[in-house]
């Protein structure tokens, strides 16, 4: 272990600070690269526990931290590692899960040297704390115990929400709206759920036990879902928002729609076309979810 001391300015205020740059940070994000390049495979070597505890001790707890501003889904980052601190590993979970629904997912996907790591006050003198990997070490531990800290669910709405499509917007729309308290539903017209996350990433990069994990989580929270559905090409609007009583509809197929501008009727933007864009179309669903939630709570709201 070595202390680097320095000065910089933080939000303006002018600081001295102590960077601890050692032990270093454990490289997954390395290996990552590496096999986008067809070099390594991805899942070998996760972080041990040990290695991951020593990471977090590498916190500065900032009072801004600037990771979570650079988080597309504004994941906590600074309470969940303080939770990792304190042992409490199904509590970082479940703090995690309040705003990622995919963790396993986005920490082996997500560019986090361009967001969360890139914002990091430590990358300034030294080497930004390793969040991708301490995101996996958490992911994986919970996957491996079989008992997954789950956020907690709001109590019922009374409102029924229907996602068309089960890619990482429409996932990550369905995990918020179930901690809201609504009922969701997933419609997927294939008979696998994920979108691009089942049949555009190569298993390289995202094993499929790793996604039907996170999926049996968000099952877990009272997602319910859908395959083979006809109503996952998005042709039954009307069924949907008629006899079948839901309040509202996500489109989350990320193509353009037959539906727009109906009352009730959300739609999602970009769709995810590759890893780095995961986390983009993520926080979308996200934004959907809120212009949801507060059209089924007011009766207002924006569509998308
Ligand atoms: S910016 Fe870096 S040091 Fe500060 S809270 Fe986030 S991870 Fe910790």
């Amino acid at each position: 272990m070595w202390l680097e001391v320095g000065k910089g300015s933080d939000s303006g205020v002018l600081v001295t600070y102590i960077t601890s740059v050692g032990p270093r940070r454990i490289g997954i994000m390395d290996r990552r690269l590496g096999v986008r390049e067809g070099k390594e495979e991805a899942n070998m070597d996760a972080p041990g526990e040990q290695m991951t505890c020593n990471e977090a001790e590498r916190c500065l707890s900032c009072n801004r931290p600037a990771c979570a501003v650079q988080c597309p889904v504004g994941v906590k980052i600074r309470e969940v590692i303080g939770l990792l601190r304190q042992g409490d590993i199904p509590g970082a979970a479940r703090k995690l899960r309040e705003d990622n629904s995919l963790p396993g997912v986005t920490a082996r996907l997500c560019p986090q040297e361009k967001l969360c790591e890139g914002g990091c006050i430590l990358g300034r003198r030294g080497e930004p704390v390793a969040i991708g990997n301490i995101e996996r070490f958490i992911a994986d531990y919970e996957r491996e115990s079989g008992a997954p800290g789950l956020p907690e669910i709001a109590a019922r709405t009374g409102k029924s929400v229907a996602i068309l499509g089960s890619g990482p917007a429409g996932l990550a729309a369905a995990g918020d709206l179930i901690q809201l308290g609504h009922r969701v539903r997933v419609f997927e017209e294939r008979n696998e759920i994920g979108g691009v996350l089942a049949y555009g990433i190569p298993e390289t990069l995202l094993p499929r036990e790793v996604l039907r994990s996170e999926v049996e989580n968000l099952r877990r929270m009272g997602v319910e879902f859908e395959t083979d559905s006809v109503l996952g090409k998005n042709a039954g609007v009307d069924e949907l928002m008629g006899e079948m009583g839901y309040e509202a509809v996500y489109v989350a197929d990320g193509g353009e729609t037959a539906c727009n501008g109906k009352r009730g009727v959300f739609t999602g933007g970009e769709i995810a076309v590759d890893a780095d864009s995961v986390i983009v179309a993520m926080g979308l669903g996200r934004k959907a979810a809120q212009g949801i939630d507060e059209y089924l709570r007011t009766g207002l709201g924006t569509r998308d």
